[in-house]
C-alpha cells in the first residue's frame, strides 16, 4: 500500500526554566529526531517505557503539540505527500479532519456535563456535516457501529461503563470520517476482560472503513495483536522498527530483547530468561552521549559510548531496521 504519512526527523523539545527570571537552562528532548512512515490501511505500533516520547509524538501528529522541527508529510485525498506543518489555515483545518486521536482515559476524554449527542454534534457542526436531523442520524449510526444503542445519545458519560465510554470515544473520533487514527493507549485504562472487546471492535472498524492506525501502548501483547509493524522507542528515538512477526521472533536491539523477555509466553517460558535492565531511564534533558541505551546495555562496547548508532536495515531480514552498532554481529535471537 502507498505511504499515507511520513514523519521526517521530528523533534519536540520543551524548555526547562530556572529562577525568577525564568532563564532557559536546558531542554527536555521528548522526541529527538524520529523518522517513520505509515502505509494506508496498516497499523503501526509504537512501544516503549513511559517517558520514551511515544505520546508526545502522537500529539505532534494530531497537532495538539507543535513539533520543534521536522516534517510531517501527509497524503491528503490521495494527492502527493505534503508537509502538514506548512499548510494554510484552511488546508490545516481540512487535514485535521483526516487525522484523529483516541486517548487512554475514557473517563476524562468525554465532557461530563454534555450529553453524548452534544459531544458528537460539536465536531460535526464545525466540519459542516449536515443539518441537525442528518447529524442525529450520523450519531445514531456511529453509536450502532460501536455496538451501542442509538438512544444512548441522550445520556451523559457517567451513565456508561469504562468499556462503553471508550467505544463512545472511538465513535466520536470516527464522526468526521478520518483516515488515520492515533490510538494512545486506548485500552490500558480498561479491565482485561473488556480490552479484547474494544480491540476487536477497532480491528473490525479498520477493515470496514479502511482506517490506518498508529497504535501507542506499553503492553507488548496488545501491540503485537493489533500491529502490522512496530516501532520501539527509547529516550525520544526509534531504536528498532520491523514487521510484527519479525520483531517478536528475532528482535535485534538489546532494548527490544529486554522488553520482549518480560512478555509472558506460556509456550516458551521454560526456555526464556527474563532480562532485567540495570538502572533507570536517563534524563531526557541530558541524554547519554553515543548510544542512548549504553549505560543500561549489557553488550556495550567502546564505540557505543562515543558514536550514536543510526537506524539501518538489519542483515537477513526484510523491512527490519535497527539502531545498534552490534546488530549484525549478534546471533539472531528467538524470544
Ligand atoms: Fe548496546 Fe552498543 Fe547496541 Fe547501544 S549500540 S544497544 S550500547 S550494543
Amino acid at each position: 500500500n502507498e505511504v499515507l504519512l511520513e514523519i521526517k526527523d521530528i523533534r519536540k523539545y520543551y524548555p526547562v526554566y530556572k529562577g525568577v527570571f525564568k532563564k532557559v537552562v536546558g531542554h527536555v528532548k521528548a522526541v529527538d529526531g524520529v523518522s517513520l512512515f505509515v502505509r494506508k490501511g496498516e497499523t503501526l505500533g509504537l512501544v516503549g517505557e513511559s517517558g520514551c516520547g511515544k505520546t508526545t509524538l502522537g500529539k505532534c501528529l494530531v497537532r495538539l503539540q507543535q513539533p520543534t522541527s521536522g516534517e510531517l508529510l501527509y497524503r491528503y485525498d490521495g494527492s502527493e505527500l505534503r508537509d502538514i506543518l506548512t499548510l494554510t489555515k484552511q488546508e490545516s483545518f481540512d487535514v485535521r479532519q483526516k487525522i484523529q486521536i483516541v486517548f487512554q482515559d475514557p473517563y476524562s476524554s468525554l465532557n461530563p456535563v454534555k450529553t453524548i449527542f452534544d459531544s458528537f454534534d460539536e465536531p460535526l457542526r464545525i466540519h459542516r456535516m449536515g443539518s441537525r436531523s442528518q447529524r442525529k442520524e450520523i450519531i445514531a449510526r456511529l453509536l450502532e457501529s460501536v455496538n451501542l444503542r442509538a438512544e444512548y445519545m441522550y445520556r451523559y458519560p457517567h451513565e456508561f461503563s469504562g468499556g462503553q465510554r471508550q467505544r463512545i470515544c472511538i465513535a466520536r473520533a470516527l464522526c468526521i470520517q478520518p483516515e488515520l487514527i492515533v490510538c494512545d493507549e486506548p485500552v490500558s485504562a480498561l479491565d482485561v476482560s473488556i480490552q479484547a472487546q474494544v480491540l476487536n471492535l477497532m480491528k473490525d472498524l479498520q477493515q470496514q472503513l479502511n482506517l490506518t492506525y498508529i497504535f501507542i501502548a506499553h503492553d507488548l501483547s496488545v501491540v503485537e495483536y493489533m500491529s502490522d509493524r512496530i516501532a520501539v522507542m527509547y529516550l525520544g528515538q526509534v531504536v528498532e522498527i520491523a514487521a510484527s512477526e519479525s520483531l517478536y521472533a528475532s528482535p535485534r536491539h538489546p532494548y527490544t530483547e529486554a522488553l520482549l523477555s518480560a512478555v509472558p509466553n506460556p509456550e516458551l517460558d521454560r526456555q526464556k530468561e527474563r532480562i532485567v535492565l540495570k538502572g533507570d531511564v536517563p534524563s531526557p534533558i541530558d541524554p547519554p552521549i553515543g548510544c542512548r541505551f549504553h549505560p543500561r546495555c549489557s553488550k556495550c562496547q567502546d564505540i557505543c559510548r562515543t558514536e550514536a548508532p543510526v537506524l539501518r536495515k538489519a542483515a537477513g531480514a526484510e523491512d527490519h531496521y535497527v539502531a545498534c552498532h552490534l546488530a549484525d554481529t549478534m546471533p539472531i535471537l528467538n524470544v
